[in-house]
């Protein structure tokens, strides 16, 4: 196909952006394209097929993706044969989508979030047609056992609900994703089965709002008999999930994290703001007095839990006092670590259209004191470990340091020296220091 890879395998170049449905939905194009017969590089100019798997949640990245692929027209102008192609949550959005076909005219293939089962004919059409553009509006059912091949070799992502029924104001999720669809359990234990028999440790189970997996199936299930279910099989040793919506959070979740041995001692629990009024206009369907006796309750049941959260800054109309509720509750949960976001305004969401959106200056204000405090808590949470021995598993080799690296059961980051041999093995391990966002420790 290329000119450059004549007598070599063909050769794909991916680039992922956003979240981790994003990015397992990357390992599921990998394992199709290597079906296919292509070898991933990490070298764009080796590529005969550029793919970027897009994320649409905010502004900035969705620009940078117009410059980097706007500058692979010189690639292109080298390699007429090299294919270039858009997937994911931008082409989902109409406003979108035109732009892409209309400042992007070098982009062979565009496809989105429901079809990505359709790549090997889309990437057949596009070596002869002139450009081929297939976006569903949404998925015609979930397509079980596509290939895939996977980053990690001991922990893996699984879907268990595609979609959101929210509307969060500020969101584009429910317009790029649809609505919640489940996957039926059987189908969940069959691939998590599989993935022990490979020899995996640990599994992540994704879903925009796992907390209402199950409701829309025709056997109704719920999202703690789930995990109780995973937690049954053998070979798997711990169990993540995310993420959950505070408002679907119920008590049988709570126990199940308290009860399941698997089920690991962390929760991402996106708040976004402190404020009722706030709360309000995002359409979050909770005030901060219920997040705060759910945190209360959850930590009762489960008292070493980490908790983690998001956190948007700026929305529109959000005041001084709003934001001081916002950093009031950061203070009192003392979240282990959050992710922060300044509000963009995402075309097709109620929340750009509404009146008083905030200056850039005091949006980027906000946000680094709000990042002050939650490092401040980060630390202490951090330095707290310091002395205790934690059960990690071993998940890769650090580039960088070539030392060891794992999660304890809450999720942190723990670098080591060890033999190379330790990976995937879970072990205990002694924290003899802690950083802002990673611990060192010794093989207890
Ligand atoms: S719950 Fe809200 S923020 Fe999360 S994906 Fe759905 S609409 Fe977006």
């Amino acid at each position: 196909m290329s000119n450059l890879n004549t007598d070599q395998q063909r050769k794909f170049y991916l680039k992922t952006l956003g979240c981790q449905m994003n990015e397992h939905d990357s390992e599921v194009i990998v394992g199709i394209l290597t079906g296919l017969g292509y070898q991933q590089t990490e070298n764009c100019e080796h590529a005969d097929l550029i793919l970027y798997n897009t994320c649409s949640v905010r502004e900035n990245p969705e620009r940078k993706v117009y410059g980097q692929i706007g500058s692979f027209k010189m690639l292109k102008q080298q390699n007429p044969d090299l294919l270039i192609g858009i997937c994911g949550c931008m082409p989902q959005q109409k406003e979108e989508l035109d732009q892409i076909l209309t400042t992007l005219p070098h982009v062979d293939l565009v496809f989105g979030t429901h079809n990505i089962h359709r790549l090997p004919e889309l990437l057949e059409r596009a070596q002869t047609e002139e450009r081929v553009v297939e976006v569903w509006d949404d998925s015609k059912g979930i397509v079980e056992d596509l290939p895939i091949i996977r980053a990690n070799k001991f922990k893996a992502f699984v879907n268990v609900i595609y979609g959101c029924n929210n509307f969060c104001s500020y969101c584009v999720v429910p317009y790029t994703r649809g609505r919640e669809r489940s996957r039926l359990p059987k189908d969940i234990v069959a691939e998590i089965r599989q993935l022990a028999d490979e020899g995996y440790k640990e599994v992540t189970l994704l879903g925009q709002n796992v907390n209402t997996y199950g409701a829309d199936l025709d056997q109704k299930a719920t999202f703690a008999e789930l995990l109780t279910m995973i937690n049954d099989l053998s070979g798997i040793e711990r169990i993540r999930f995310t993420t959950s919506h505070p408002k679907d959070i119920q008590d049988d979740l709570i126990e199940a994290i308290a009860t399941l041995p698997k089920v690991c001692e962390h929760l991402h629990l996106p708040v976004q703001t402190g404020s009722d009024r706030i709360l309000k206009q995002m359409n979050r369907h909770y005030t901060s007095a219920y997040y705060l006796d759910l945190v209360a309750k959850i930590r009762e049941a489960v008292p070493d839990i980490s908790l983690t959260t998001d956190l948007i800054v700026g929305f529109p109309g959000e005041t001084e006092t709003d934001f001081q509720e916002t950093l009031n509750l950061v203070e009192k949960v003392k979240f282990s670590s959050a992710f922060t976001f300044i509000y963009s305004p995402r075309p097709g969401t109620p929340a750009a259209k509404m009146p008083d959106q905030i200056p850039e200056v005091v949006k980027k204000e906000r946000i680094y004191r709000l990042i002050e405090l939650q490092n401040q808590i980060s630390h202490e949470y951090m330095q707290a470990h310091v002395g205790k021995t934690e059960e990690i598993l071993v998940e890769e080799i650090t580039t960088k340091t070539c030392e060891l690296s794992g999660r304890t059961r809450t999720n942190k980051q723990v670098l080591f020296s060890g033999s190379p041999d330790l990976m995937g093995q879970l072990l205990h391990v002694k924290i003899i220091e802690a950083k802002t966002w990673s611990l060192k420790g010794v093989l207890a």
